[in-house]
């Protein structure tokens, strides 16, 4: 890729990111025009449930946006950035988050699943200790989950589909449910709906960086959702830390080229265009 579109990156405000940890906004500029992006979205979480229901420290929306508009004079002209947010289960406070995005405008939402209602997070679940019936339940409880936040609709970039198999793995569950054989019939509903609905689906890198050693969602998945006239995508390192910014871009790009992909989407004041990659 001539120029990266990093859409998913989190600065030191995320509340996941221990204090002294992380990056500013400054440094994961400095470090998008180091590795050529172009455009750069900070997209810190805002798990609005776990917010609000007290278990994450709040997301200092102020402090963010002062740090996205100080650095935006600073790399006028050589960097585009955008104040984006990773939005967390929109539909377990729909009213809290419409007035958070009515209040804050961005120039691109992301549309997370990180849990379903009556856990915390899939990554500070304990899988191990669920039956395998619980597990596949779980499991398609998170993909009920995702296709009732599509219905809502208030984003714009669908994230990292097949998060939990992330922390199954993680645990050394091997039994998963099993998406290389059922994964069509399990996303099926999913991907139809976010092309009816004209979202992007996200590739999100940081798989890549991991365990599973793939993109979420995978090749497969990607495929499927080519075959099905999916065509609006993005790139997402999901980078906690400056240094991973654009991360595994070349080898998604190309895995995505492979397919067919064309284009990606991009957002300015959640209006989105489509520019070749
Ligand atoms: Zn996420
Ligand atoms: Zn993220």
């Amino acid at each position: 890729m001539n120029k990266y579109y990093d859409y998913h990156s989190h600065s030191y405000f995320s509340g996941d990111i221990p204090a002294g940890r992380g990056s500013s906004v400054r440094e994961m500029c400095l470090s998008a025009i180091e590795k050529g992006v172009a455009e750069l979205a900070v997209t810190d979480h805002c798990d609005i449930d776990g917010i609000i229901d007290g278990y994450f420290k709040p997301l200092d929306h102020e402090a963010v946006l002062a740090e996205i508009l100080a650095a935006r004079e600073e790399f006028r002209g050589r960097l585009k950035l955008l104040h984006g947010i990773e939005l967390g289960q929109g539909i377990h406070k729909p009213k809290e988050a419409s007035e958070l995005l009515e209040k804050y405008g961005y120039d691109v939402v992301l549309g997370s699943v990180h849990a379903v209602r009556g856990i915390i997070d899939f990554a500070d679940t304990d899988l191990i200790s669920l039956s395998k019936n619980e597990r596949i339940t779980l499991w398609e409880r998170y993909l009920a989950e995702m296709l009732e936040m599509l219905e809502w609709g208030k984003f714009d970039i669908l994230t990292h589909i097949t998060y939990p198999k992330r922390y199954f793995l993680k645990q050394g569950i091997t039994d998963f449910p099993d998406i290389a054989g059922r994964g069509k019939e399990y996303f099926e509903p999913i991907i139809k709906k976010v092309i009816e609905k004209g979202f992007t689906l996200e590739c999100n890198t940081s798989g890549l960086r991991q365990i599973m050693g793939e993109c979420l969602p995978n090749r497969e998945l990607f495929g499927f959702y080519y075959e099905l006239g999916g065509r609006d995508i993005s790139f997402g390192a999901d980078s906690h830390n400056a240094r991973d910014i654009a991360a595994g871009f070349d080898t998604a790009a190309e895995m995505l080229k492979s397919l067919g992909f064309k284009y990606i989407s991009v957002f300015d004041g959640r209006q989105k265009s489509r520019i070749p990659f």
